[in-house]
């Protein structure tokens, strides 16, 4: 069977695991977890990055730093992880859901502004399949209403609109380190901090509620209970991992993209013949070979697809249901119908990718799609 994912371990993580283990402090806000977080402030210009247990408890941070009560209204796309939606809702907000662009699973940008009530707070965004949305226009929104904007961008590392990376643009932002993402560490993620106002009490919320974090650099000289605040940072032995898939960035993100490119160069004429539709990539954003899907005609064709393919020991699966359809939303939600987010719930294919991903199967995988449709 070809596998879906399959974890890569780019040669270093075991070595760097056990230095920190030698080091004798494996707890959060190591050394590793501080080189983690310089790779990415100086790579990527983020103000400041903290690590996490993973991108939800990021996403919760954000719903915390920006004061999330009862009452308060969130926009975000519906076709996308609970996770994106789940920390405002812990926090009491309504989730005003937005449809899909029709070119792309990314939110369609020109429904926002009808949706803006004056208990809006924060549009979320994300960059599905690390392709990024389009941030001129929503940033213009966010501006015009004084609404924060917040990416979700599990999926967008070393990804880019126009030359801004992914992550650097919205007051706040959410990465992943889950094993299915480019660069992993198990389970895992970061807040990015790209609005100066909320750095001092990202670090307080991160260890606790505690000015912990200013009390280990030496700024005072005991620390206490000064805010809210949860157990967000990571072990050491976490940022250790990552810090070795961070050294090989390069690598992961140039096999990934080759393995994208071939998909979709094999494939084109299909698209051509009209049996299916293959991903659009707007002139803004870049690919960073997060995952490459396809879109089949209808469900009854895509779930036919996915079923020959395993018969053929691939394994491809389908992706996001839609949320405002979904067992825990569809009550609360208000009953617009949201078209183009369930026409990609019904019809999207994902292939195999990941680092490891061998040319014969990579070839194999494209005649099985070929031999389907003949
Ligand atoms: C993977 C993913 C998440 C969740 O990431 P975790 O690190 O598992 O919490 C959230 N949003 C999107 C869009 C994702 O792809």
């Amino acid at each position: 069977m070809i596998p879906f994912n399959k974890p890569f371990l780019s040669g270093n993580e075991l070595q760097y695991m056990r230095q920190a283990i030698e080091a004798g402090k494996i707890s959060g806000d190591g050394v590793f977890t501080n080189k983690c977080h310089s790779f990415f402030e100086k790579k990527y210009g983020f103000k400041k990055s903290l690590l996490t247990t993973s991108c939800t408890d990021a996403l919760e941070m954000a719903a915390l730093l920006i004061n999330i009560r009862e009452g308060d209204e969130v926009i975000m796309p519906s076709f996308t992880f609970v996770s994106t939606a789940n920390p405002f809702v812990l926090r009491g907000a309504r989730i005003v859901f937005v449809d899909s662009r029709t070119d792309h699973p990314g939110i369609d940008e020109s429904k926002i502004e009808e949706l803006i009530t004056d208990k809006t707070k924060a549009i979320v965004v994300v960059h599905y399949a690390g392709i990024a949305c389009n941030m001129d226009e929503i940033l213009r929104i966010a501006a015009k209403y004084n609404l924060y904007v917040i990416e979700d961008a599990a999926q967008s590392v070393d990804s880019f609109y126009w030359d801004k990376p992914l992550g650097a643009i919205g007051h706040l932002s959410a990465f992943s380190f889950h094993e299915t993402k480019n660069i992993i560490s198990g389970e895992g993620g970061m807040l990015a901090i790209n609005d100066d106002k909320f750095s001092n009490r990202a670090e307080i919320l991160w260890e606790k509620g505690t000015n912990r974090s200013a009390f280990f650099r030496g700024e005072i000289d005991k620390y206490g209970w000064v805010d809210v605040g949860a157990s967000f940072l990571p072990s050491d032995l976490i940022a250790a991992f990552l810090f070795a898939q961070l050294e090989n960035l390069d690598l992961i993100q140039a096999r990934r993209k080759k393995i994208w490119e071939t998909y979709y160069g094999e494939l084109k004429s299909l698209e051509q013949k009209g049996l299916l539709r293959l991903p659009f990539i707007p002139s803004y954003a870049t690919n960073n070979g997060h995952l490459f899907f396809l879109l089949c005609n209808n469900l009854t064709q895509r779930d036919k697809l996915l079923g020959y393919l395993k018969g053929k020991g691939i394994h491809a699966v389908f992706h996001y249901q839609s949320l405002h359809k979904s067992n825990f939303y569809k009550d609360k939600h208000d009953g617009r119908i949201l078209k183009n987010c369930d026409l990609y719930a019904e019809c999207l294919l994902r292939l195999p990718l990941f680092y490891e991903l061998a040319d014969s199967d990579i070839k194999f995988i494209v005649r099985s799609v070929f031999d389907f449709y003949k």
